[in-house]
């Protein structure tokens, strides 16, 4: 197999979905030359399927706005790859979202679950609804619209969604009611719940946790901690939060927050009383990042991303592809050594290119932001099992599934003497997926 006729093919199939080709290439790139030594997987064409989603349900959501008038959005849902589990993966809400961020999103999911060692396989959705400016009521009254479709395709043994950009406890909350109105169940088929309705201890922490653990975890490698370090945080909603309160107590400055319209240099960093506020204003208020310019007298840059900022360690928490070719280089000139993804496929191809060739420690979302959904997969064993294990069992899983993604990372990632943390996370995820794929034979 050869990397641009596998590449040319999958444009052909896809046309126009770029941030799916991004994906698919950004692990093809490792998986073709491994395919190639392992012809089990190229006689079976293990990559070739992993790349069809299972199912794509593409519906409309068509809801009433405060002032009684339709408005139509477009929800969707893709069962990418269930061998070694149920569908498993977020819902976005946002008016970026399309077929392609999904599929890229879903395809990605499917590496990111194997990785942590639970049995989940891959799955995406969302819809193109912007909750910004919205009223309660308008959000409840999407969530439920959405819900009365996909409540057809989901279920604890089926599908399992749970939040991502633009959907957080309230949305998840609002969805798993109509969800339990619809089937007369009470069951795990949503993850990310509210604590009193079976959600787990540590989920809307667990992102950024797992990944702040992470990024501990290749700092011991090479006999380093993330005390006194200066770390860029970008984003300031679920993932950036918790990155940041990890990063506090781990003795790190956290100088920098951002959100779509601009980013905030606080040269001192964040402490516990910045963190309140930060909490209270996105979690509560849904209030800019600017508000904390104003309230704690720092700069604020208007449509910057802070990546101009010197560090020695980068957290991206947004988007995707929002470290480009130029951030990379502005990054590496400003000193820093690691990069740590929080979002999903924050780096284009080719800022990856870049990292890779200075020698940055660079870790993928697909290994980085795993604790994510290793949470959700203790909720659903938590729902399965009726109990509620406390925060700090979880906490304990989650270090150790962190861990055990690294390692992953280490043992499959070697090369010239470096780890190569993308190469580790892609051939390692693929690995116990394609095994299981083999082992069902041609279905
Ligand atoms: P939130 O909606 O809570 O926060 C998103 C943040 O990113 C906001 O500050 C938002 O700013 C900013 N942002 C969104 N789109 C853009 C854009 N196009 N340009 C600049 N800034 C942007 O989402 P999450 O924190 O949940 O998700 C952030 C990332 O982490 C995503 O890539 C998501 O897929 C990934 N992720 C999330 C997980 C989770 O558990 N929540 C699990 C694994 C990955 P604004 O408010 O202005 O839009």
């Amino acid at each position: 197999m050869e990397l641009d006729t596998f590449m040319d093919e999958v444009v052909r199939k896809n046309p126009g979905e770029t941030e799916f080709h991004q994906a698919v290439k950004e692990i093809a790139v490792n998986l073709i030359p491994f395919i190639n030594k392992n012809p089990q997987y190229e006689e079976a064409c293990i990559l070739e399927r992993m790349i069809e989603p299972d199912r794509t349900i593409i519906f409309s959501v068509c809801w009433e706005d405060d002032d009684g008038k339709p408005q139509i959005n477009r929800g969707y849902r893709i069962q990418f790859n269930n061998a070694i589990g149920p569908y498993k993966g977020g819902l976005r809400f946002h008016p970026s979202v399309n077929l392609s961020v999904l599929k890229f999103l879903g395809f990605e999911q499917i590496f990111k679950n194997s990785l942590t060692t639970l049995p989940m396989g891959g799955g995406k959705g969302g819809s193109d609804f912007d909750p910004k400016g919205k009223s309660d009521r308008e959000v409840m009254r999407f969530c439920q619209f959405f819900m009365t479709e996909l409540s057809r395709h989901i279920g604890e043994d089926i599908d399992v969604p749970a939040g991502d950009i633009g959907v957080g406890e309230r949305e998840i909350g609002y969805m798993y009611g109509q969800y339990k109105k619809l089937q007369k169940e009470f069951s795990g088929a949503l993850t990310g719940k509210g604590l009193n309705f079976g959600g787990s201890p540590l989920r809307k922490e667990a992102t950024g946790y797992g990944c702040v653990y992470f990024a501990a975890e290749m700092l011991k490698n090479k006999d380093q901690s993330l005390e006194g370090t200066r770390c860029l945080i970008s984003g300031s909603g679920n993932v950036s939060i918790y990155t940041a309160e990890k990063l506090i107590e781990e003795g790190a400055h956290v100088v920098t927050l951002s959100d779509s319209s601009g980013f905030i240099h606080d040269p001192e960093g964040l402490n516990s009383e910045k963190l309140s506020f930060l909490k209270e204003l996105k979690e509560e208020r849904r209030g800019r990042i600017s508000e904390y310019a104003e309230e704690f007298g720092c700069e604020y840059y208007a449509d910057e991303k802070p990546w101009i900022v010197p560090c020695d360690i980068a957290f991206p928490c947004a988007t995707q592809n929002e470290i480009n070719e130029n951030d990379a280089r502005m990054l590496i000139g400003n000193g820093c050594q690691v990069v740590c993804e929080g979002s999903n496929m924050s780096t284009t191809f080719d800022g990856i290119k870049i990292f890779e060739s200075a020698g940055i420690m660079h870790a993928p979302s697909k290994a980085a932001n795993a604790g994510g959904v290793a949470v959700s997969g203790l909720e659903m064993s938590q729902n399965s099992l009726g109990l509620t294990w406390s925060r700090e069992e979880i906490d304990e899983r989650l270090r150790v599934i962190m861990r055990r993604i690294h390692e992953q990372c280490v043992k499959h990632g070697k090369k010239n003497g470096q780890i190569d943390y993308f190469m580790g996370a892609n051939i390692a995820g693929f690995v116990k997926v394609a095994d299981v794929m083999l082992a069902y034979g041609i279905v």
